[in-house]
């Protein structure tokens, strides 16, 4: 699984942090950082990461089988 935030549309709310903290936090200027390919067993929190982002910053990508 690939994760790519369009950093453009970010706005920092943080929602993502919330649903996935394993993969999304905030560095020490309150600058999203993210695990770009996290395990796959982190695919349910990502997947809600990506549906609670209200800007639809978050975009997944599978592995190819
Ligand atoms: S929820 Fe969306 S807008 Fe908020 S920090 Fe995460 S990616 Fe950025």
């Amino acid at each position: 699984m690939k994760i790519v935030v369009d950093m453009n549309l970010c706005e920092s709310h943080g929602q993502c942090v919330f649903a996935a903290p394993g993969v999304f936090s905030f560095d020490d200027e309150d600058t999203l950082v993210y695990e770009a390919n996290p395990d796959d067993a982190a695919r349910e929190t990502v997947a809600r990461a990506a549906t609670v982002c209200p800007v639809r910053a978050i975009t997944i990508t599978p592995d190819a089988p």
